[in-house]
């Protein structure tokens, strides 16, 4: 591996918390950095994430048996699954892909690939935090996932067998302990299952509006414009082009989130990216809060205590970037969060619907390309806030020639998906 660390100016295109958490990276590297958005800060997808840091998550989307679940989620109108019918043509080579990743010798080595980021996860972010003097804004109790029924519980045993297999820490509690445990649930739960390695945050957009101004106190530059292309040289891209002008770099990083996929093609890769839209509601006065976040695994959403009220986040919807967004799908969350937390209140409550930025295998984009000044870093679907700062990390070493102490294959650009 050939080293090398000379100060090069480097464009970073995203500024949500795989862009920021990158370029704050490559600065304490020397880089002299500048990073490009058509939006300012945290306003994409890393606005309205649950705020947890998942240091526990290890299991892909797609599992074993996931083709045998689809048509029941997909009928129920209250259900975690939706698809824009519309969409369906556009979406089908990536739905292939996704079924095939859930084949249970991928679905094993995927995890294997998930886990090695999550264990790097909270501690990359506890470094970060405490150079930027943001230590404050992380808890540290854990999360935990509820089961209303024995059913529903016995129907995870696979997937926590599996995070079993990779060491994930974690507590089983029934009915009665559950009550003690989390006072502020319906007691009709009968199975919690704590995971104590995960974290939150108290606030996923200002942390990144924190991030991105600390970047811009250490001599960042942030430029707000729509890249459109790239000026290529011998070597690779010389310059980023945007809707005002070209901006000569030395390298660059693409870290769009759900849109990195036409830029990705004009520096000579095919990534099967697509976006599960998701929503959230949050309610800044609910009555109730939780003293951690808490899973609702029969529904797929996430009740997450947030130092401005609690949101309730999560949901997946196949439709696209285009298309407007859907409340009635935020509306299935405060439905479902007022049995699950009685006597939840809505006053002054507000809507948001974000893209994660989604491969078919779960695994995300973290790696160099065919040119050897181009960077990629998306695709992090459900845990982008998670794999945040350790992603930022992996992309400086490697732009540095550096070992990352990982293998880096699973996460390449030009794997076979
Ligand atoms: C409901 C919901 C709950 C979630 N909960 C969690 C959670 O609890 N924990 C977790 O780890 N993850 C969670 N996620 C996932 C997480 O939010 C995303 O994975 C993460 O925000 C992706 O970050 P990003 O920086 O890649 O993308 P983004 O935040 O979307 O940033 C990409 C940026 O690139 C810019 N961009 C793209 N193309 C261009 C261009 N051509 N020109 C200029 N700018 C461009 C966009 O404007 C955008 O600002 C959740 C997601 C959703 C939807």
């Amino acid at each position: 591996m050939v080293t090398n660390n000379a100060p090069r100016h480097i464009g970073v295109i995203g500024a949500g918390v795989i862009g920021v958490c990158t370029a704050l990276a490559l600065q304490r590297d020397g880089h002299r950095v500048t990073i490009v958005d058509r939006l300012p800060p945290g306003e994409g997808t890393s606005k309205g994430n649950a705020a947890i840091i998942a240091a526990a998550a290890c299991e892909p989307v797609a599992l074993p048996g996931i083709l045998k679940k689809v048509p029941g989620m997909l009928m129920d109108p209250l259900g975690p699954l939706a698809i824009r019918w519309q969409y369906l043509p556009q979406i089908a080579p990536w739905l292939l892909k996704f079924v095939a990743a859930s084949r249970p010798d991928r679905v094993e080595k995927l995890s294997i690939a998930l886990r090695a980021l999550s264990l790097q996860s909270l501690s990359s972010y506890k470094t970060l935090l405490k150079e930027a003097g943001l230590s404050d804004m992380l808890r540290e109790l854990g999360w935990l996932s509820i089961y209303r029924t024995e059913k529903s519980f016995r129907s995870a045993d696979d997937e926590l067998a599996l995070q079993r297999r990779r060491g994930v820490k974690m507590e089983i509690l029934k009915r009665h302990e559950l009550r003690q445990f989390e006072p502020t649930l319906a007691p009709d739960f009968e199975y919690g299952v704590l995971f104590p390695e995960n974290a939150q945050v108290v606030n996923n957009f200002r942390l990144v509006q924190e991030l991105a101004r600390f970047f811009v106190q250490r001599g960042g530059r942030i430029l707000q414009a729509e890249v459109t292309g790239f000026a290529m040289g011998p070597q690779g891209p010389t310059h980023i082009r945007t809707r005002d002008g070209e901006h000569a770099i030395d390298g660059v990083v693409v870290a769009g989130g759900a849109w990195s996929k036409p830029l990705t093609r004009m520096l000579g890769h095919s990534v099967p990216l697509d976006t599960e839209r998701g929503y959230h509601v949050m309610l800044p006065d609910p009555g109730v809060m939780p003293r951690l976040p808490v899973h609702i695994a029969d529904y797929g959403f996430v009740a997450t205590p947030l130092e401005h009220g609690l949101r309730l986040a999560g949901t997946v919807e196949l439709g696209g970037v285009k298309a407007p967004p859907n409340y009635a799908r935020a509306d299935i969350l405060l439905t479902r969060g007022r049995t699950v937390f009685p006597g939840l209140r809505d006053g002054g409550r507000t809507n948001w619907m974000g893209h994660r930025p989604s491969v078919p295998d779960s695994v995300p984009v973290i790696s160099g390309g065919r040119h050897p000044n181009c960077f990629f870093a998306y695709g992090h679907g459900h845990l982008g806030l998670t794999y945040g700062a350790i992603t930022g990390r992996l992309i400086a070493d490697l732009v540095a020639g550096r070992e990352t102490g990982l293998d880096m294959a699973p996460y390449r650009v030009d794997r076979r998906w």
